[in-house]
């Protein structure tokens, strides 16, 4: 057992388009309302590669990853709910519980996530360096510091891999259809990108009751894993238009639309494809600056364009849920798992997200 103070690993994101670089660096002790968690499991999201790849901003050194399960080590002294031994799911959507957004139920947009103030020690640093805490988790490190209000307990038979995927791509995907879009059964939904979060989505629409899914995609291997987990129909988009398709499926429109990629192209053809009424739900990470366009008149149909923040969350009620329908094999996480390797690996995981040969790689620490 290690209370924090002294060196781990963890890949460390030192400038954009640059490999990560594997490096000790030093975890600070828990005090107050933190918590200090062991990493057992860390899947490789896309959301990452968003920083990486410089489309979003964070300061460098840092380190990434922010979907993982793991182990309570140490606890700070005002912790009530956890202990060491506990088992946890670790969320980026931490929140303080007493602003507005978290009052009203919708923690995911709290607007004062607790952390460390400039004048303490920092959660992470490297030769007596600050290195940035991504997402206020640090999900590539052997070791996270977080506060109590972004960790979840679950129960310890829960294996730490398919736990992992809970923590971001899972509750995105399920979390948009179930929470953000409250799909009724008996309705039309298209899911556009059929990698981790996109599967989820396929899945989430399967629990809904939704009475066709069809997936978009323009890899054959990951429409044929969508037709698996739920997809009643797939289209390839690298050979035939997807909006004229959906129409054709759906006669006329979508009910429900989800774009799980990020890309502005696929987000105004999302719109395109739901019938007047429709809801399009934008759940990828556009990337910063860019515009999502959608022509006005549309809007006379009362169509509707939305975004969908992790799943629109309350991640302590939300995950336990999540695995009973693991446990019930209504959720299906094992075929979600499309590779396991160390952090050592973490560079090789980002080569093959990219090259669309995975839905999840996760990096197991032990
Ligand atoms: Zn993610
Ligand atoms: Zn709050």
């Amino acid at each position: 057992m290690n209370e924090g103070g002294r060196p781990v690993k963890a890949a460390v994101f030192n400038a954009v388009n640059e490999p990560l670089t594997i490096e000790d660096i030093e975890v600070a002790a828990p005090t107050g309302r933190e918590v200090l968690v062991r990493t057992a499991a860390s899947g490789v999201c896309h959301s990452d590669l968003h920083f990486i790849e410089g489309l979003y901003p964070i300061r460098t050194p840092a380190v990434l990853g922010h979907e993982a399960a793991g182990v309570v080590e140490a606890v700070g002294p005002n912790v009530a709910e956890f202990a060491p031994d506990d088992h946890v799911i670790a969320c980026l959507s931490v929140f303080c519980g007493h602003c507005e957004r978290c009052l009203s139920g919708q923690t995911q947009l709290c607007t004062q996530k607790p952390q460390r103030g400039p004048g303490e020690t920092p959660v992470l640093s490297m030769g007596g360096q600050p290195v940035q805490q991504g997402f206020r988790l640090g999900a590539y490190g052997e070791q996270m510091l977080v506060h109590e209000n972004a960790i979840v307990k679950i129960n310890s038979d829960m294996p730490f891999a398919q736990a992992a995927l809970i923590g971001c791509g899972v509750t995105t995907g399920v979390g948009a259809v179930l929470k953000t879009a409250k799909v009724e059964a008996g309705s039309t939904v298209v899911v556009f990108g059929a990698g981790g979060v996109g599967l989820a989505a396929i899945q989430g629409a399967r629990i809904a009751g939704a009475r066709r899914i069809i997936a978009v995609d323009m890899v054959e291997h990951k429409l044929a894993t969508a037709r698996e987990l739920g997809a009643t129909d797939s289209v390839d988009a690298s050979i035939e238009d997807p909006v004229q398709k959906i129409r054709e499926l759906t006669g006329g429109g979508a009910d429900y639309t989800f774009e799980c990629i990020g890309l502005k192209a696929v987000a105004e053809q999302a719109f395109e494809a739901i019938r007047p009424g429709g809801t399009a739900t934008v759940v990828g990470m556009i990337p910063v600056g860019q515009s999502v366009e959608v022509p006005g008149a549309a809007l006379l149909g009362e169509k509707k364009l939305q975004g969908s923040n992790m799943g629109s969350n309350q991640f302590k009620i939300d995950m336990p849920r999540y695995i009973e329908f693991y446990e019930q094999g209504r959720l299906r996480l094992d075929e979600m798992i499309t590779k396991r390797g160390k952090l050592e690996d973490i560079n090789e995981a980002f080569r093959a997200m990219k090259a669309g040969e995975v839905a999840r790689t996760v990096l197991m620490h032990d």
